[in-house]
């Protein structure tokens, strides 16, 4: 029934997304796109005690807000709903009933002892742990009768005894298992539910997945679906386990390297863009040493024979230096946008004037965007735009205020400054020349002096539109301020 590729992201709502489930999600979604194939959304919810709707809610919006659509799953339905594991337990416990009933799969009692003593005498023999086989074998009467006696049990798919399992991966090549490692695997736990790779290899059969798209991890699980594909009738999908990603020094990435969840990136101030770009280079590579790309370059360049086998190593310079292009170059009103909730977040703009001061609020933005890297800097380098209560910078108040001649100077620009009309640049730019000449003093005196008095620091955007910007009547008040504070007496 399915025509063309398609593929699924399958994840567990037991916590945030994470930066490799994205990583992996974008592959199947950049592949899906480049191919013109289906781009599934199916929710892992079986582990119904670790299972939350919170995560489920936050692992959609984390897709929302990286413009990361689904064709099928929740929200959006599809040919072969439901999305939710939960919600085809019935689906899997009659392919289970279809096994046991053709001996492919069998009720085993073994309790947690049991289960130690076999692998202590595999250990003892040398042999890989492995369950025995043990309930293999039970008749049906002993079968009901266990069941009577309330025993608990679960359901194990059997594994050949002998011979191999290969997976054919699309970025590792051919990798051989021997059956004889494998354990026959539990298909459906204690509790009645069935296990992921169970659940897994059914849907990807029912939903007719061609590809699977997946982090490296999972190789080992591989091989007992494709045992279990086969004693359930299906044809495998293809397989491709996608490199893991490393932190710098190699270890596994985790809390301790900084934000792992997409959450905290956008909390940060990361734009989803510079997220992507980022994320698509670790383990895929367009070729030509391409860095900087549009989700439509990724889409048209994607291909899983440029993705490495080898593992990706988390570089979080690279991704704030992606995101401060990305902040520099986009379009200012979205750049804008996005600012206005850490500007608020921050106090430092109300409610009211993230309403009625958009275009000021645009302007700031545009102007402190230059030097910065993520959102929330940009809120920062705002601060002295909107509020008056700055610090001052201590080594640029002991330079340019605690000297000879100080208050003097601030004096002449606040007089200079007072006779500006219009106030914009070039009458600013005109106004400080001219005094730079009159009074003999270069302008790489007079302007840091003046950028101190009004903004308590000694870099920031460019000074004379920053001045235009921030107004007269601010400007003349916080050099007033500025000659109170530090030079009173000092003349
Ligand atoms: N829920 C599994 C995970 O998050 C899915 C793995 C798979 O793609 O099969 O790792």
């Amino acid at each position: 029934m399915q025509q063309g590729v398609r593929v699924r992201f399958a994840p567990s709502p037991t916590g945030e997304l994470h930066i490799g489930g994205v990583r992996t999600a974008l592959f199947n979604w950049l592949f899906a796109r480049n191919k013109g194939g289906s781009f599934i959304l199916r929710v892992d919810d079986t582990d119904r005690q670790r299972s939350s709707e919170e995560y489920l809610q936050s692992i959609l919006d984390s897709f929302q807000w990286l413009n990361l659509d689904w064709d099928e799953g929740p929200g959006r339905g599809g040919a072969y709903s439901p999305y939710r594991q939960a919600e085809r337990l019935n689906i899997y416990r009659e392919e289970v009933e279809r096994l046991l009933a053709q001996g492919k799969a069998y009720t085993c009692f073994c309790t947690a002892e049991e289960l130690d003593a076999d692998r202590d005498k595999c250990r003892r023999l040398g042999q890989p742990p492995r369950y025995s086989g043990r309930c293999r074998s039970l008749t049906t009467a002993e079968v009901s009768a266990k069941k009577e006696k309330g025993l608990n049990y679960v359901v194990r798919a059997i594994t050949p005894d002998e011979g191999e399992t290969i997976v054919d991966d699309l970025i590792r090549g051919k990798v051989t298992f021997e059956n004889k490692v494998f354990d026959d695997p539990i298909i459906i736990k204690s509790d009645g539910l069935p296990t992921y790779n169970f659940a897994s290899v059914v849907d990807d059969s029912k939903m007719e997945i061609t590809h699977v798209i997946r982090a490296e991890e999972h190789l080992s699980n591989t091989p007992r679906q494709q045992i279990i594909a086969a004693q359930l009738g299906y044809a495998v999908p293809r397989y491709a386990h996608v490199p893991m990603i490393l932190a710098p020094d190699h270890s596994k990435l985790s809390k301790r390297h900084g934000a792992t969840s997409v959450q905290e990136y956008r909390e940060q101030g990361i734009l989803p863009e510079a997220l992507l770009n980022y994320l698509a280079l670790l383990g895929w590579s367009p070729g030509e040493d391409r860095e900087i790309m549009s989700i439509n370059e990724m889409v048209a360049l994607f291909s899983l024979e440029r993705v490495s086998k080898n593992p990706a190593i988390y570089d979080l310079q690279k991704l704030t230096w992606l995101n401060g292009h990305y902040l520099r170059t986009g379009k200012p009103e979205r750049i804008t946008a996005m600012t206005i909730p850490f500007l608020l977040k921050g106090g430092i703009i109300s409610e009211n004037q993230a309403l009625h001061e958009r275009e000021r609020i645009g302007k700031v933005v545009e102007m402190v965007r230059e030097k910065v890297k993520t959102l929330a800097e940009v809120a920062v380098a705002s601060r002295y735009f909107f509020m008056d209560d700055f610090e001052y910078d201590q080594k640029g108040v002991d330079k340019h205020f605690h000297r000879d001649g100080a208050g003097l100077l601030l004096q002449q620009i606040e007089d200079v400054l007072e006779k500006v009309n219009p106030f914009s640049v070039e009458e600013i730019e005109k106004a400080f020349i001219g005094l730079s000449e009159e009074i003999e003093v270069p302008l790489n005196k007079i302007n840091p002096a003046t950028r101190l008095a009004i903004t308590g620091r000694l870099m920031g955007p460019e000074l004379f539109p920053l001045l235009s910007l921030l107004g007269k009547d601010k400007v003349i008040e916080r050099i007033k301020k500025a000659r109170k504070l530090f030079i009173t007496g000092n003349i």
